[in-house]
């Protein structure tokens, strides 16, 4: 497999970055996971795994991720967008320590939200009068309740403020059902879950008027949050029809002209995610199923060690026994990231975008807790005893001097 280490470099991309990578993954045939974070320790979980399954990743806020991590204290319009940018701000940060290609992105924007939207776009141009890219690398606008005509004007008007700083915009048109913070779409239309091939070709034309840098979440039946099977048909072979279309309006050789974007995908099956991938689906959005495995992992914690959580002191092995060593948030908190670290490793592995980015940094034989994850072999254990002593040589030479 040619690595895409030659094409885009680790750290938050934005721009022509982007772009490469959408184009890889498109002509490779694999998606990127979007995963949705709300805190610093949701993030480093993503990047982590990332690192890990040596691929690129996407982290995505959304509104009420953004006023979660602004705190929920914090009553203000306009909390939302002062939390994703602070969720920004901390991916910018640490995400040269990880190693892989990270793009920041937003999550669905409908029209009463457009504030939040207005708030992020403003840092963005904000980072870019600075520092010459934007602070994030993509944009959702979902305006797919209101009417076609409206939702891809709405669209236009902003991809044009989006296009002179290379800022990606993907755009939704149809519904995805279900319900996903805070939106509900339980009780649609059916037929609205499923988008035609005339909508998705509107969208593609009045949009590459503007740039190139954008996608569509076509919905194919899609819906958020895990519902017992059943209750819609996923039909991802739809999307090939958009394609199909596209191509011929266009009257161009490239199998697939349009960057497709997959929502609503829990509890889908593998084979519906291949043939998904496979019609030009180059990101898919992970929500459910990692909140499910970063409270599975605290729980399973608790589970194990409840005796020795009732209390700051006093466990089986003793009455004045102290527990600090398990309330501490830090190994709670751990347990609850290194099961969605396996998790969104799954999703890089079901889309098929495992390997395809050699880290550019090591990946670290201990946890930061200092706790192994396996037992290390015994020649790692000599290097380390080999280690330490020559750390102590040291320490005594500087101390002696
Ligand atoms: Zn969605």
């Amino acid at each position: 497999m040619s690595m895409l280490n030659a094409l885009v470099p680790s750290g938050v991309i934005t721009g022509d970055d982007v772009l490469t990578l959408f184009e890889d993954a498109r002509s490779k045939g694999y998606a990127i996971p979007a995963v949705n974070c709300t805190s610093s320790s949701t993030c480093n979980a993503v990047m982590e795994a990332a690192r890990k399954a040596k691929s690129p990743i996407i982290i995505q806020v959304s509104n009420g991720g953004g006023a979660f991590m602004c705190g929920k204290g914090i009553k203000d319009p306009n909390s939302a967008a002062a939390g994703s940018v602070a969720l920004a701000m901390h991916v910018r940060s640490v995400a040269k320590f990880y190693g892989i290609p990270v793009i920041l992105h937003s999550d669905h924007c409908a029209k009463n939200l457009l504030p939040w939207f207005d708030g992020m776009l403003a840092a963005d141009e904000d980072f870019y009068n600075k520092y010459g890219e934007p602070l994030f690398g993509s944009h959702m606008l979902d305006l797919s309740e209101e009417p076609d005509d409206e939702n891809i004007s709405i669209c236009v008007e902003y991809f044009k403020r989006m296009a002179p700083m290379k800022i990606w915009l993907e755009m939704e048109i149809g519904i995805t059902g279900g319900e996903e913070d805070g939106v509900n779409n339980e009780h649609v239309d059916p037929e609205k879950l499923y988008t035609s091939p005339e909508q998705v070709w509107a969208v593609y034309e009045a949009l590459s008027k503007v740039g190139d840098m954008f996608s569509v979440a076509a919905a194919f039946g899609n819906v958020h949050g895990v519902y017992k099977p059943g209750n819609v048909k996923l039909s991802p072979e739809r999307l090939g029809k958009h394609q199909e279309y596209a191509k011929k309006m266009l009257n161009v050789s490239i199998p697939k002209p349009i960057f497709l974007v997959m929502h609503g995908g829990s509890g889908s099956t593998d084979e519906e995610i291949m043939t998904a991938v496979k019609n030009g689906v180059v990101k898919m959005n992970i929500d459910t199923d990692t909140q499910w495995a970063y409270w599975d992992g605290l729980r399973q914690f608790e589970k194990s060690n409840r005796d020795f959580l009732q209390g700051q002191i006093g466990n089986p092995n003793g009455a004045d026994k102290p527990n600090k060593k398990y309330y501490d948030p830090r190994v709670w908190i751990r347990k609850a990231e290194e099961a969605m670290i396996a998790r969104v490793m799954v999703s890089c592995d079901k889309l098929g975008c495992t390997g395809h980015y050699e880290p550019t940094v090591d990946e670290p034989a201990y946890s930061q807790l200092g706790t192994p994850k396996k037992m290390p072999s015994p020649v790692l254990l000599m290097a380390a005893g080999a280690l330490v002593g020559s750390a102590a040589t040291m320490m005594f030479k500087v101390v002696g001097k």
